[in-house]
């Protein structure tokens, strides 16, 4: 845990209790900081202040009674809305008593200013990416420590010295709230319209994600992945600046920069030099498809800013274990892959899943989102069978009629079962058992992580079957 001593005998406010603002309250109250604690849900303050008894001097009365003249800062949760749809009342109060109003990162930068910062943003693809650097860092032999948006919250990592390096992943809510934070390594892999509700447009979203190039310095490196109209105008803006900027592609070839042709890496850019080239990542499971090969690039692209050499970094990619529920390899048995992608929630996520296959047995349905599965015509010719699930059953049939034949299973008991048994049956070479729902989990399951986990448990229990049933033939 982060000790934060900036604050010692001044008062801090904390709005938002979850599991960050909790390590929030913990880190200041270690610091010896006097701290104000709010939260929308009453019952989460009292819990807060239960876990935090005894650790120091901590206020409850509601935020409108707190004093604000002498509130040094304001930390906010990032789910907490600072602008759009319109500032929380608590943003408000800061902004009127000129109180600061910061994140989580800006304390572990003040605690920990001697470490390193490497910083990940993006639409899509920041979990992966930042695992995935997290992993070639560790591998290298570096002091890593790997959190924010993903896992660990910033204030829970441990403290880092000058021999550190702290891997963020960051959310655009979470760069709205940043100050003076400066990344040595900052990189961005992607955009597309999304939480517009909190930005207010799309403006205001790429203003929130360019946080992240500013205050770097000509030491410091932008990792840019060049594959949209939003990244290409950001990338020609960082370049205006002293910071070296890095530009990769997994759509084109770059003159200078590193790109991916094929699921190859090719590295081009001048500013690293010895670089090994080319990379292929086909033998990578956990770095299949297009989608995956922008978030090897930017990885790669960003360690070796970090000064690891391209060897260490290609050796690591191999021994990366991915992410659970995404594209995760739950098991082969006999030819058949049967592979994980619950995180899968919609039809762009899902189209990642279908691509890089051809021969599936694609498991979809569940709590259907707006436009379905329609957006995913050319990848059908892919899909061998399709078994469907949840309550989009009778809105994906429609959609598959003519195109893709298919089984309408209802439970995701019944579609293991019944894809199992037939790519087992057809005995195809590639085939691929696929869960990649592109729907919400929430009609059948608790979360996405709830619907994979009992995938990986029935694959495991067909597994078990299966060498049951080859026993039983050996003998
Ligand atoms: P995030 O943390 O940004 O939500 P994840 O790494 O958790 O991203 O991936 C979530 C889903 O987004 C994956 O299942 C995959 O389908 C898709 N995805 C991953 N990387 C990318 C990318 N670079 N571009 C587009 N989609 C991606």
């Amino acid at each position: 845990m982060i000790t934060v001593t900036h604050y010692a005998n001044q008062n801090i406010g904390v709005f938002g209790l979850g599991k960050a603002g909790e390590a929030t309250v913990a880190a200041l109250l270690a610091g010896g900081a006097h701290v104000y604690i709010a939260d929308d849900d009453l019952k989460s303050i009292e819990k807060c202040k239960t876990a935090m008894a005894g650790k120091g001097i901590i206020h409850t009365q509601p935020f409108a009674d707190w004093p604000w003249a002498q509130m040094k800062a304001l930390v906010l949760s990032p789910g907490v809305p600072l602008t759009h749809p319109k500032p929380h009342a608590i943003v408000d109060a800061a902004y009127k008593a000129n109180c600061p109003v910061i994140g989580d990162i800006e304390l572990l930068f003040n605690a920990c200013p001697k470490a390193r910062y490497v910083a990940i943003t993006g639409t899509n693809g920041k979990s992966t990416t930042t695992t995935l650097i997290g992993h070639i860092l560790k591998s290298a032999g570096l002091k890593v420590e790997v959190g924010g948006n993903l896992g660990t919250a910033a204030l829970s990592l441990n403290p880092l010295g000058a021999d550190g390096i702290y891997v963020l992943e960051l959310s655009s809510y979470q760069l709205d709230l940043i100050k003076t934070t400066r990344f040595n390594v900052a990189a961005f892999l992607n955009v597309t319209p999304d939480h517009l509700d909190r930005h207010g447009s799309m403006e205001g979203y790429i203003a929130a994600k360019k946080h992240i190039f500013e205050r770097q310095t000509k030491d410091d490196t932008a990792v840019i992945a060049v594959d949209d109209e939003y990244t290409k105008s950001i990338s020609q803006w960082a370049a205006s600046g002293a910071r070296k900027v890095v530009e990769v592609s997994s759509q084109q070839v770059l003159a200078s920069g590193v790109y991916a042709k094929e699921g190859i890496i090719y590295d081009k850019s001048t500013i690293m030099p010895n670089a090994l080239s080319p990379m292929p990542l086909s033998a990578i499971a956990t770095l299949t498809g297009r989608h995956n090969w922008q978030n090897a690039i930017v990885a790669y692209a960003t360690c070796r800013a970090c000064g690891v050499s391209a060897e260490v970094i290609y050796k690591a990619m191999q021994s990366f274990a991915g992410l659970r529920h995404r594209l995760q390899l739950a098991a082969t048995i006999g030819n058949v892959r049967f592979i994980n992608d619950s995180k899968a929630t919609n039809a762009d996520a899902t189209a990642n899943a279908l691509a890089p296959y051809h021969e599936i047995y694609w498991i979809a349905g569940g709590k259907p989102k707006a436009g379905g599965i329609a957006t995913l015509g050319e990848y059908f010719p892919h899909v061998i069978h399709a078994f469907l699930i949840g309550a989009a059953e009778d809105e994906f049939a429609k959609t598959l009629e003519g195109k893709v034949p298919y089984t309408r299973c209802g439970t995701l008991k019944e579609a293991v079962k019944q894809s199992a048994d037939m790519a087992f049956e057809q005995g195809k070479k590639n085939a691929v058992v696929l869960l990649s729902p592109a729907c919400a989990s929430f009609d059948q399951f608790k979360s996405f992580e709830e619907r994979g986990d009992i995938f990986c448990q029935l694959v495991s229990d067909v597994e078990a079957d299966h060498s049951g049933g080859r026993n039983k033939h050996a003998i």
